[in-house]
């Protein structure tokens, strides 16, 4: 799925290539992929500017006048610009095309990701909109704040840095990332970080979120393209600090990757090894 860093390049790019102009033309390839809570379908767009391009968590929200399109990639889907006219992708889930170009094409191999269309700022009925988390790149995530969100969990620090009403916004590989940075297991529960552990987690976010923003930023790579390889723990096998075997483990049915000597579980029977070979 595009997480913050990939999200934040996206927007860089579409914007300055379609807000200002209006859609000519859309095309539904993939229904299973449209929630209309508006009476009507994709072809309300077809005439309307785009005024606007937002983010809430990991939904990239285009806003036209008083509809919003919100669309949550969810773990295949990826955004590309196309020259109108030019070959259809087999996984065109949906395609806006803006005039005089280009075309909007959001591909979804797996068609789980959920295009909402729906009133400008509405977004409090749809599924894994809620805000409210802090922005993990902002000077104003501090350590203070930080732990103001951790007090009280009673979930695993996984669950707990996923969580987009606590912190905006960190998916699947940067949850792996940060607490690999932090040395810190996936499985443990929040009660249980010490003082310590939480200013380390801080600090992991900080850095391991700002160094992924600019690598990112820096490939320059077309915008449907993952750039991943830069990640340390997530997908890989070998430790890169210590050289063990990475494990894997579910934590609420996601593969968390971990590195059982560089974060060691804190709880005696906590992982059931049987289960958790890569
Ligand atoms: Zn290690």
């Amino acid at each position: 799925m595009p997480e913050l860093p990939d999200l934040l390049y996206v927007m860089g790019i579409l914007r300055p290539a379609l807000v200002g102009r209006a859609v000519a033309a859309e095309r539904l390839g993939a229904p299973v992929v449209l929630r209309s809570v508006v009476k009507g379908d994709l072809s309300l767009l077809v005439g309307r500017t785009l005024d606007d391009l937002l983010r809430r968590g990991h939904f990239l929200v285009f806003r036209f006048g008083d509809l919003d399109l919100a669309v949550n990639p969810m773990l295949a889907g990826r955004f590309r610009l196309a020259e109108p006219g030019s070959r259809l992708e087999a996984t065109a889930a949906f395609v806006l095309t803006f005039h005089p170009g280009p075309d909007l094409r959001y591909l979804d191999d797996k068609k789980m990701g959920k295009a909402y269309l729906l009133p400008a700022g509405a977004w409090k009925g749809v599924p894994g909109m809620e805000g409210g988390g802090l922005d993990v790149l902002s000077p104003d995530f501090t350590l203070d704040c930080f732990r103001e969100r951790l007090r009280g969990r009673r979930d695993q620090v996984r669950a707990f840095v996923m969580d987009k009403r606590a912190l905006d916004s960190l998916g699947n590989a940067y949850a792996d990332e940060v607490l690999f940075e932090a040395g810190i297991h996936p499985k443990t529960w929040c009660r249980s970080l010490t003082a310590e552990d939480a200013a380390r987690l801080h600090a992991a976010i900080v850095t391991v979120m700002r160094a992924a923003a600019e690598e990112v930023q820096r490939r320059q790579e077309p915008i449907e393209v993952k750039v991943r390889d830069f990640l340390r723990i997530r997908l890989r096998t070998v430790c890169p600090r210590c050289g063990a075997k990475v494990r894997k483990a579910g934590v609420r049915g996601m593969d968390s990757y971990f590195c059982p000597r560089c974060q060691p579980e804190t709880r005696p029977g906590l992982v059931d090894w049987r289960k958790t070979g890569v």
